[in-house]
């Protein structure tokens, strides 16, 4: 699957590319929006991450004309908090779904695996470890039987953990993938969000391992 990411942010940009190749993605990045549309239209990207906020031709011109040219691929647009709901209201042209900066990780990786999923990815959508059901579309936990009521970040965070069960995830590595390129370092909500976890689902689902990080129990 390829990816052509239109933003000027360059933090923002090197860790969103890293980690969606990492996840398997082929990523172009354009720094501004007049590249980014000569891009879109020449190499007819699976799906385009678009900012609104851009040198030479603003997202929104970059998605109308996008549009205009006939092109159908899924646009994930990323906005600022501030441009909620004025911009989004305006943006007729034609996005496919919206993401407020700072965003997590894998709430970006959800968003765009939805969107190619609708095109044509039918993979599953349900992890089911050691007696948890996750079910990634309607956002749905249960445990032993019983449904769970979740936070979007203790999703992000229970996802994380279970697509990585057995192994031992760093604080730093949760940060990255669930916090995003927005997180402090030194913060203890890695630690805090774990216990959350384990109230609300069961206490023995994630280990703690000293020294090391947390591990979700492989279990059937
Ligand atoms: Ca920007």
């Amino acid at each position: 699957m390829r990816i052509l990411m239109i933003e000027d942010e360059a933090r923002i940009a090197s860790f969103v590319k890293s980690g969606l190749e990492s996840e398997g993605f082929l990523v172009e990045h354009a720094a501004d929006g007049a590249t980014g549309l000569e891009l879109a239209v020449e190499t007819e990207p699976d799906l385009i991450i678009l900012d609104l906020i851009l040198p030479r031709l603003g997202g929104e011109e970059v998605l109308r004309r996008l549009r205009g040219a006939g092109k159908t691929m899924p646009v994930l647009v990323l906005t600022a908090k501030d441009a909620i709901p004025d911009r989004v209201a305006n943006l007729n042209a034609g996005a496919d779904d919206y993401l407020v900066k700072p965003f997590s990780f894998s709430e970006l990786v959800a968003r765009i695996r939805a969107r190619l999923r609708v095109t044509d990815q039918p993979t599953s959508n349900v992890l089911e470890r050691s007696g948890v059901t996750l079910d990634l579309t309607r956002r749905v936990v249960r445990v032993d039987g019983r449904q769970a009521e979740l936070t979007a970040r203790e999703l992000a965070l229970l996802e994380t953990l279970m697509r990585h069960a057995g192994h031992v995830l760093s604080q730093s590595q949760l940060l990255d993938q669930v916090w995003g390129y927005d997180h402090d370092p030194g913060s203890n909500v890695v630690e805090v969000y774990v216990g959350y976890l384990r109230r609300k689902l069961r206490p023995d689902l994630i280990e703690t391992v000293r020294g090391a990080g947390y591990r979700f129990i492989d279990g059937a």
